[in-house]
């Protein structure tokens, strides 16, 4: 796989340094997901507090750009409405579906923007998604959690 030189070092240097890589024992919800087509996994922690991303903390083993997506969408998320957040999921998302075909929005995503080569590679996509997804499914459950009450 061949990415800019630049965006490499993004990746490897979340992956040397994962932000926010320790579960914080409270939380709102708690989801296990894997990416078995590569052995990715991680366990997210996630806190809302009035409408926005309070905390988001992690553990997991996998490839560099499983590991470093999720340390990079913990950086990018934590503090935002959870309406913002999930724009920039969207984003995210339409670019790693995008073959290629779309550079993204650099001031949306910020370090994010770093994966955007994977999208060429099929079989890594789910890696970059990993965390994504696992943030997505936590931020359901957290809200569910609570409207009831
Ligand atoms: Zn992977």
């Amino acid at each position: 796989m061949e990415l800019d030189n630049l965006y490499q070092e993004v990746i490897l240097d979340h992956y040397k340094n994962p932000q926010n890589k320790k579960l914080a024992t409270n939380y709102d919800a708690q989801v296990h997901h894997v990416n078995p087509s590569c052995g990715d996994e991680i366990d997210l922690n996630l806190t809302i507090t009035d409408g926005v991303v309070a905390n988001i903390s992690w553990d997991g083993v996998g490839c560099s750009i499983s590991q470093a997506s999720v340390s990079i969408l913990t950086d990018l998320l934590i503090g935002k409405p959870i309406s913002e957040a999930y724009s920039i999921f969207d984003q995210f998302v339409s670019l790693m579906q995008s073959k290629g075909s779309i550079p993204g929005d650099e001031s949306v995503l910020e370090d994010a923007i770093a994966l955007a080569g994977v999208s060429k590679y099929p079989a890594r996509i789910k890696c970059a998604l990993l965390g994504w997804m696992a943030f997505k499914d936590a931020s359901v459950q957290a809200q569910a959690k609570s409207e009831l009450g």
